[in-house]
């Protein structure tokens, strides 16, 4: 049996970096970038007023008060998107748009709050040095300026600078292609009725949305019985095509617990079959050729845990995103919580309060096989393998679910 840690890390590094594909820009958030993103020109491209008000020439407001305003002389009207040529001179008044190319001649934008027109005169009620409310060509950004660096998760800001850009297409990592199976005799699809002594299968559907929330794309291949032949022919025929290959259940020590031989069988190289961790010690992990093989417990929570302590990382990291793989936050354990000393658990629980004053309660009930509790769960709190009890107060690692 491996500690968390090592069976973390013998994980990690067996995960290479998938390769990479051109995504249109808008189904590009949530993705590594794997190219770096250039300003393609400067940005704003022109100098452009930053408020709704006048282009003048500073000095046409010299001396300018509420009760003796400069009176200046209406010329022309310079809504956003129109590239106009007239030159203002002193004394003269262009109405300008937020965004409007500011025309030449003008070197201040008076804010349409400080005036008054009046017929074809502008008031003007202050002195406005020069360089007021305009923003200038390539103050954001200067063409060739490298705006993004490979690497880089896309957020909604990335898009903004892509899209301003004129990046119609990006370069990203893709997405991970992974395998789902469902086994046990007692499994029906769950959208059917069940009787006698059969469950719906509730594991394939959640493992599926779990993929999906870290950014890989699902392939569910229903649910195999207890038969050691089709597993093993499944696994030898098609686990190959996936980057990883997940598998729930049949890895215990029962009669009928047939996966653990049909994954060998079928070609996986299995690293490991058990780790020190509460839930979900039964877990195996494996390669088949390139493939990453994860033989997670049958018991939901413990599928729950194991997906979110190793399966998780390991997309991330395919993705090509940097560590952390996780959001993980510290909180005061509100009561007493005795554990088996040399075994992580993860326990499920409430995580109340304001940043940065968090508080966690483990629930009473953690039993594995219990959907209930991984409902009302809000976060799950890492415990240690080296302490045989965390008491209350203490400050402990949770992340949220
Ligand atoms: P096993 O390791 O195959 O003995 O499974 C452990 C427990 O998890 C049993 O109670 C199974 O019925 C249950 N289980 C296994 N696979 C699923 C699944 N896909 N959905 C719901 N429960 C499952
Ligand atoms: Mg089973």
């Amino acid at each position: 049996m491996i500690a968390y840690e090592d069976g973390l890390k013998i994980i990690l590094d067996s995960v290479n970096i998938l390769g990479t594909e051109k995504l249109p820009l808008v189904k590009c958030g949530g993705m590594v970038i794997a190219e770096d993103a250039f300003a393609r020109s400067d940005l704003p491209p022109f100098d452009n007023s930053a408020m709704d008000g006048y282009a003048v020439v500073a000095s046409s407001t010299s001396g300018a008060t509420r009760e003796s305003p400069a009176v200046l002389r209406f010329v022309r009207d310079i809504p956003a998107g129109i590239a106009e040529s007239y030159t203002v001179g002193p004394g003269e008044a262009a109405r300008i748009g937020t965004g409007a190319k500011v025309p030449g001649g003008a070197d201040t934008v008076v804010i349409v709050e400080e005036t008054e027109l009046k017929g074809e005169e502008v008031w003007v009620f202050r002195e406005y040095p020069p360089g007021l409310n305009i923003r200038r060509a390539g103050e954001d950004f200067t063409a060739g300026e490298r705006g993004i660096p490979a690497g880089k998760p896309i957020r909604p800001s990335e898009i903004s600078f892509l899209a301003a850009n004129g990046y119609a297409e990006v370069e990203v990592y893709r997405k991970p292609r992974v395998g789902i199976l469902s086994s046990g005799s007692e499994l029906v699809p769950h959208g059917q009725e069940i009787s006698g002594a059969k469950i719906r299968d509730s594991n394939g559907p959640m493992i599926c949305s779990l993929v999906e929330k870290y950014g890989g794309v699902p392939e569910i291949h229903g649910i195999f019985p207890d038969d050691e032949g089709l597993l093993t022919a499944f696994v030898r025929e098609k686990a190959e095509r996936f980057d990883f290959f997940i598998t729930f259940g049949g890895i215990s020590m029962g009669a009928h617990d047939y996966l653990k031989t049909a994954l060998e069988k079928g070609g996986a190289r299995m690293a490991f079959w058990k780790v020190a961790i509460r839930p979900g010690k039964p877990f195996g992990f494996g390669k088949l050729k390139e493939t990453l093989v994860f033989a997670l417990p049958g018991n939901p929570g413990s599928a729950f845990v194991t997906f979110e302590a190793f399966v998780k990382p390991a997309l991330c990291k395919a993705r090509g995103f940097m560590p952390p793989y996780g959001e993980y936050l510290t909180a005061t354990l509100t009561e007493d919580f005795p554990k088996k000393e040399g075994v992580t658990v993860f326990s499920r629980g409430n995580l109340e309060g304001e940043f940065p004053a968090y508080r966690f309660s483990p629930f009473k009930k953690q039993g594995s096989g219990m959907i209930s509790t991984m409902v009302e769960t809000n976060a799950i709190m890492i415990a240690p393998a080296g302490s045989e009890k965390i008491s209350k107060g203490e400050t402990v690692t949770v992340f949220p679910t």
